[in-house]
């Protein structure tokens, strides 16, 4: 199959008149410039590489702005987790497929061609496993595969509440596993990839819920059998966490993580917001990898990351839409950069030498687009020669982007709002539509069953 499209987004700038062959797998198999357009060839006009969304926890969509209300004793991460967790308690195998479903159909019309789901409700709502051990694990792949977006699943390892070790809270416990329970979850989905045949679009690596949640021994147990596959863990995501940790380890999550388990580049980092420059640079030198979520962390009170150290050392980083109280990556990071441009009181803050004084919106779509494959474990590093042929194609007539050269394009798409949506979007070289009006009806009528048992 080959694209002809009018411009391309290839190593950091535009390319025109360009011919673009995808192989049998979903795969760029050959990419050439300055070229004339083809009897058979599928025209295309601007297009963009797919943007991976690096962490997801899709049954949190059910809640989007379900949160926003004060009270006398204030609000903090805390409170807010109550309230999650009572869709977490609660959702059921279909609600969660149903869920996810409209929630993957809006990202992908965003222009995200992948995800990765930190997935942790293991166990049936008394807390008992399912006959199935991947029951919940398979209402996301069928939802990923249904909508046809790339899918990494992370099941997720959480067996304590606290540094102190005790077991889990009564609400946590949905999320009861072992390292051997997170494995077999892995192993069953790869098989499944295999078995498809669809080894690029799905992928299983693992993760740690947080430092806090897994003693060294279990944390030690699931990295010795990752192999090459991705390993995501929310670190330093809250002040007390930090604080916490230093309590009970005398260190920094990030400094433990270095020194008692050694990061390296199946490593990504969530969050990462309450940092010191020193550990940045070690997880840059470790070839690890940060992922940020700037809305949720904002909408959280987390904190903000230190994006100018990040790009400083090289650090690999993605983005990811975490509890989708957004589902937009232009929005993602332009509060990146007008968190930074307000707390420091200058301009263009990812502009930097480090990058060429690049334009901030290109040096951060690069930012997000170069993490991609580190978070997903897959060949996602955008519009190259055996990179999954992801991309979207720009609606340039109209706003933001009607009267401006391509030059401005990415810069307008994050900074000149409201931005637009994309006019088509594909993944592994297939167009991708879905039937918005019918998964939003079915998510209503979902989120009030859901909404009646809580
Ligand atoms: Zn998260």
């Amino acid at each position: 199959m080959n694209f002809f499209a009018q411009a391309a987004w290839i190593n950091g700038q535009w390319s025109h008149d360009v011919r673009l062959t995808v192989d049998q797998n979903g795969l760029w198999s050959a990419i050439a410039t300055d070229q004339a357009c083809q009897p058979d060839d599928a025209r295309v006009g601007v297009i963009l590489p797919g943007l991976t969304n690096a962490h997801s926890h899709a049954f949190q969509r059910a809640m989007a702005g379900l949160s926003e209300q004060g009270s006398a004793a204030g609000d903090n991460f805390w409170r807010w987790r109550q309230a999650m967790y009572q869709v977490a308690l609660n959702i059921s195998p279909a609600q969660l497929e149903t869920v996810a479903t409209w929630l993957y159909a809006e990202l992908l019309s965003q222009g995200y061609t992948h995800l990765c789901e930190f997935h942790y409700i293991h166990c049936d709502p008394k807390g008992n496993p399912y006959a199935d051990g991947a029951e919940m694990s398979w209402a996301l792949v069928r939802a990923a595969q249904h909508v046809g977006i790339g899918l990494t699943l992370l099941p997720t390892l959480y067996q304590h509440r606290g540094f102190d070790r005790q077991g889990l809270q009564t609400d946590q416990r949905r999320f009861a596993s072992t390292p051997e329970s997170i494995l077999a979850i892995r192993d069953q989905i790869q098989h499944h990839a295999i078995q498809e045949k669809k080894p690029h679009l799905l992928n299983a690596g693992v993760a740690i819920h947080s430092l806090r949640a897994v003693a060294q021994t279990e944390l030690e147990a699931l990295v010795q059998a990752s192999g090459q596959h991705p390993i995501h863990i929310h670190v330093s995501e809250q002040q007390k966490e930090v604080d916490d940790c230093l309590a009970h380890t005398g260190l920094r999550p990030i400094e433990w993580l270095c020194e008692h388990i050694g990061l390296d580049h199946r490593w990504n980092l969530v969050h990462a917001t309450h940092t010191t420059p020193t550990e940045l640079t070690q997880v840059a030198q470790a070839q690890a990898a940060v992922v940020i979520c700037p809305i949720t962390e904002a909408n959280l009170g987390d904190g903000i990351f230190d994006l100018t150290t990040a790009i400083d050392t090289s650090l690999n980083c993605s983005i990811g839409t975490d509890s989708h109280t957004n589902r937009d990556w232009s929005a993602e990071l332009r509060s990146l950069e007008y968190s930074l441009r307000l707390t420091r009181q200058v301009r263009n803050v990812a502009s930097r030498e480090a990058t060429g004084f690049r334009p901030t919106g290109q040096a951060l779509f690069e930012m997000a687009l170069r993490g991609s494959s580190a978070a997903a474990g897959l060949p996602l590093a955008g519009i190259k020669v055996g990179e999954r042929a992801d991309f979207f194609e720009l609606d340039t007539q109209a706003n933001p982007l009607a009267g401006l050269t391509e030059e401005s394009f990415i810069d307008a798409l994050i900074f000149s709002t409201p931005s637009n949506k994309p006019k088509h979007v594909y993944v592994a070289g297939e167009l991708k539509t879905a039937d918005m009006p019918r998964l939003t009806a079915l998510a209503v009528k979902t989120m009030h069953g859901l909404w009646q048992s809580s």
